[in-house]
């Protein structure tokens, strides 16, 4: 079996403790073996890079993308009418893009007919290297709903149920639903709120019944307040959450992904954008991070995610989203922990998110300290993914 040791690194373990200078990681195969200071480990024999103080994390994890969208404006609805060969040559090239910015897992929340469970399953062969992926499948929505062009309509509790159990058989690890409009895209808009509770809970149950997380795209408090009712396990954007909500939120261990990523690319987007899609996206942003500063500071749990693939919003760009969280009041130590441990915690991967003896060996050599500049992510020496050094 190759082996494998790190020395010389600020080691930052994937929870918010304080990095640890002077640190060596060795693995062998895909798991992590020791842990420790430099000089306590044998390394004979092993192939070893000495980091000189670079920074070593665990490789992040980006809890929302979508690797069947091209980031333009065209492309959300456009990708209905591609030629599917197309669409899934994109989505590994996007899988691959995000393995080269150091993230080593992502959760997709919803792709063209499915193929993102595909793209999980080819790299599960060992056919396809790229961020190791966890799919939704087809997202579940109304008909005409939002998020249609990568979902599947149903209507009605039962159906819902039915789409939940289509989504598992066919693949999915998550279920994705749309209980609520969207700025982007056609379909409902906002905060309308276009599922009902009987259909919520329905969802919820049959994606538990069947060992599976749920996720829901909601915008605004109404949304949010259903959600919470019916037991959803991730709440996505979650747009003018308030705080109580956030309580319940922290109370109920619901996780919280805010994506504020995909509005401030737009809302920095000028002339670019039309001016109804401007105006939207500018109201939610305002709305988005003033529930989010509130849901930090109420202890909500929030993760890291970009919604990549949404226009203007390559993958990629989960530094920046981890600024955006830690400018709300979580501070780049929580936003570490929001893009390792606490992302594998809540989707249930074991062994990801963490660097210690006995986890798998997902790992991120950068240089500076992302402790004091976040920007630091952007700049990665090593990405190693399951014990191999990509
Ligand atoms: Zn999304």
């Amino acid at each position: 079996m190759s082996r494998h040791a790190i020395t010389g690194a600020t080691l930052f373990d994937g929870t918010t403790a304080p990095p640890l200078p002077g640190h060596t990681v060795v693995w062998e195969g895909d798991r992590i073996t020791w842990v420790g200071p430099d000089g306590g480990a044998d390394t004979a024999g092993a192939e070893t890079v000495a980091a000189g103080g670079a920074s070593l994390l665990p490789g992040l994890i980006d809890a929302h993308v979508h690797l069947c969208f091209d980031a333009t404006i065209e492309g959300i609805d456009g990708v209905a009418d591609e030629p599917m060969e197309e669409v899934r040559e994109r989505s590994a090239v996007n899988a691959a893009r995000l393995l080269a910015a150091g993230i080593t897992t992502a959760r997709d929340q919803g792709s063209r007919d499915g193929v993102a469970v595909e793209i999980a399953a080819a790299q599960a062969r060992g056919d396809l290297v790229g961020a190791r992926i966890i799919a939704a499948g087809r997202g579940i929505t109304p008909t005409g709903g939002h998020g249609w062009m990568i979902g599947v309509e149903a209507d009605g509790p039962d159906a819902v149920r039915a789409a939940v159990a289509g989504e598992v058989a066919r693949g999915a690890a998550v279920i994705k639903l749309f209980p609520t409009g969207g700025v982007l895209g056609t379909g409902s808009h906002g905060y309308d709120v276009v599922m009902s509770a009987d259909e919520l809970a329905a969802a919820t149950d049959e994606a538990h019944r069947l060992g599976v997380l749920v996720a829901a795209h909601v915008h605004g408090p109404v949304g949010i307040e259903m959600s919470l009712d019916a037991g959803i396990d991730t709440i996505e954007h979650a747009t003018g959450i308030t705080a109580e909500q956030a309580r319940r939120a922290a109370g109920q261990g619901v996780a919280l992904v805010p994506t504020l990523t995909g509005i401030d690319v737009m809302i920095e987007q000028t002339g670019a954008l039309p001016a109804d899609l401007r105006s939207r996206a500018e109201e939610v942003a305002a709305a988005a991070a003033a529930g989010i500063r509130i849901a930090i500071a109420e202890g909500a749990r929030v993760l890291a995610g970009t919604d990549s693939g949404t226009p203007f919003n390559p993958p990629g760009l989960l530094a920046r989203e981890m600024r955006l969280l830690a400018g709300l009041g979580m501070g780049n130590a929580g936003a570490i922990a929001a893009a390792t441990s606490l992302v594998a915690d809540t989707l249930r991967v074991p062994g990801r998110g963490v660097i210690r003896e006995g986890s798998f060996a997902d790992l991120l050599l950068v240089d500076g300290d992302p402790l004091t500049d976040l920007a630091a992510l952007e700049r990665p020496r090593m990405v190693v993914q399951d014990g191999v050094v990509r």
